[in-house]
């Protein structure tokens, strides 16, 4: 249906999500334009999702393939629990990851997923492997939620890339969703790049920030500068 084109997506049935797709695609779009300006979104790379609803399940996603500089309006898709679009097709495919947004999204506080490939993500996790590597005592930490001191001290965790989405989504599960120690505010991919998450979209926009800002702090220091 060509009059969906240029539009923000529907789904046929549920108007009530109207208003949170549109909301969410303005704060999506506005998501790329600064992290695409900070050359971690480049080249069609990474995807953003906004949890719209739970119970059943809606995901609003970023489509696969799409400039993150220059999102429109229709370059969105919303995801079922089993990552099935359910709107028009005309407004593309969902992102090879979905399947990682929707490990995410299954943690109840869980409102917003950013992925960002940055230049310092994938030297850190090229150097450091899947042992991961810690952030201590930078005053930059405390933008994380439930961190209060600048003393504190953060392990990013690390996981191994791969294609099979289903399978590395299996990986990373146990440590998401662990009852004790649960992994917090985002993780690596291997030469790839960095899952964030938030209870809004503003709070995984700032541990993206966050966590980008002290990649790059730790690698030059790395490289002693
Ligand atoms: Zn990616």
């Amino acid at each position: 249906m060509a009059e969906s084109l240029n539009r923000y997506p529907k789904v046929p049935g549920e108007e009530h999500l109207d208003g949170a797709i549109a909301e969410g695609v303005e704060g999506l779009r506005d998501a790329g334009r600064l992290f695409h300006g900070f050359k971690w979104s480049l080249g069609t790379s990474s995807n953003y999702s906004v949890v719209l609803q739970r119970n059943p399940l809606r995901l609003l996603l970023t489509s696969s393939g799409n400039d993150k500089r220059l999102l429109r309006e229709c370059d969105f898709v919303v995801v079922d629990e089993h990552g099935k679009s359910l709107v028009d097709p005309a407004h593309g495919k969902p992102s090879a990851e979905t399947g990682l947004h929707l490990l995410l999204a299954e943690l109840p506080e869980t409102g917003a997923v950013l992925h960002t490939h940055s230049v310092w993500s994938t030297l850190l996790t090229d150097r450091f492997g899947e042992v991961g590597f810690t952030l201590e005592r930078f005053e930059m930490l405390k933008g994380l939620d439930g961190i209060t001191t600048h003393e504190a001290s953060k392990l990013v965790e690390v996981f191994a890339n791969d294609q099979d989405i289903a399978r590395l989504a299996g990986r990373v599960r146990p440590r998401v969703l662990d009852t004790e120690k649960p992994l917090k505010h985002g993780f690596l991919l291997e030469r790839h790049g960095l899952y964030a998450w938030g209870k809004s979209l503003a709070e995984a926009r700032r541990h993206i920030e966050i966590f980008e800002f002290l990649f790059e702090v730790l690698g030059r220091k790395l490289q002693g500068g």
